[in-house]
């Protein structure tokens, strides 16, 4: 059965929308200036008694403020849960919209603030409510995981979410009990799941802008050169690329890799924001981002996201002093939102 794939229109436009976000260009700061901004930042957070997360994507700067600041840095999934528990009325997220909108899925009698609203995501807009639905309504049969890079709409018509660290395991057990499913949007991380468990998976055609642009010739060169290193990639990334790794995996399982395998050199194939959490837990190892071949393939390593790089400081402080970064859900939706999300969590937690 084919995917469906996107329309050209479709990839146009998230091309566009992705370079649109890569020119936004933040004002070069004195190390005064921002030391100065940082503290603001912090001031602000305790005054409005707000509680910053940041994902392991965005700018150091910020993941730094996150964790100083009794914040946590973390991937989507855990983002939303220590927002959930966490004590502070304001949640603050440093990453993407989706990750705002599973953050008040879960907390809906919080005020949840996005430091940038514009920042998106290219799965996310390669999945729109409408379109995807109507496909689900073609295999009413099939149950429907998708990844936790969707909108709340998309959520809400979904039996299952998922994040990278469970998908495998999940869809092993779905297919164990005779399941066939949808899986959107990644198609990557859906043939990866697919290989790994020989689950009837049907895929959207959807695709992360950074992780595709790994390229297998590349990254075995760079192998070449470091023959003792270790390669830790995460599942978008291309088949060519996976078949290179060491460890596939998650953001959280890669830095706990990256802390347990026995070698002082990383070539890691993610976005490379991940590389600060990655020299700060593990000091003494070297971490290098695989190659990639993007912008004309001059560039040695594209492997950062254009809407990820949107958060910095000084959106941190409008926002905190203006506040005009809600987000807001319909609230039907966020009920039926909020149903897979927990069977997520629960599922998590089963597994300990
Ligand atoms: S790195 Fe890829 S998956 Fe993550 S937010 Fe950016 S576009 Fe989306």
């Amino acid at each position: 059965m084919r995917m469906p794939q996107l329309s050209q229109s479709d990839s146009i436009s998230i091309a566009d929308k992705a370079r649109q976000a890569r020119s936004v260009t933040h004002e070069t700061l004195t190390s005064t200036e921002r030391q100065s901004l940082r503290q603001q930042s912090g001031e602000l957070l305790a005054h409005e008694d707000a509680v910053l997360v940041a994902h392991y994507y965005v700018d150091s700067e910020l993941q730094e403020l996150a964790e100083e600041t009794g914040g946590c840095v973390a991937d989507s999934l855990e983002m939303a849960r220590f927002g959930l528990t966490h004590p502070a009325s304001t949640v603050v997220v440093a990453g993407v919209r989706f990750m705002g909108e599973t953050a008040k899925i879960l907390s809906p009698e919080k005020q949840v603030l996005v430091v940038e609203p514009q920042a998106e995501c290219s799965l996310d807009l390669g999945c729109p409510s409408a379109a995807f639905s109507a496909f689900c309504d073609q295999h009413p049969e099939r149950t429907i995981v998708v990844y936790a890079n969707t909108s709340a709409e998309v959520k809400a018509r979904a039996d299952w979410v998922v994040t990278s660290s469970i998908a495998v395991d999940l869809v092993a057990d779905l297919a164990a009990k005779g399941e066939k499913m949808i899986w959107a949007p990644d198609r990557y991380l859906g043939d990866y799941v697919k290989r790994q468990t020989g689950a009837d998976l049907l895929l959207w055609g959807g695709s992360c802008i950074v992780h595709e642009e790994f390229k297998a010739e590349v990254l075995l060169n760079l192998k070449h050169q470091h023959p003792e290193a270790k390669v830790l990639v995460h599942p978008e990334s291309p088949a060519s690329v996976i078949e290179l790794a060491d460890i596939v995996g998650s953001t959280s399982q890669l830095i706990l890799a990256a802390q347990e395998l026995d070698s002082s050199f990383f070539i890691v194939a993610t976005e490379e924001g991940i590389l600060h959490k990655m020299r700060q837990s593990t000091p003494g190892k070297t971490f290098v981002a695989a190659p990639t071949a993007g912008e004309g393939a001059t560039c040695v390593s594209c492997a950062h996201c254009p809407w990820m790089k949107m958060n910095d400081l000084q959106r941190l402080i409008a926002v905190l002093k203006a506040k005009d970064t809600q987000v807001h859900i319909d609230e039907a939706i966020r009920v039926r939102a909020a149903v897979p999300i927990q069977r997520m969590v629960a599922y998590g937690q089963q597994r300990g």
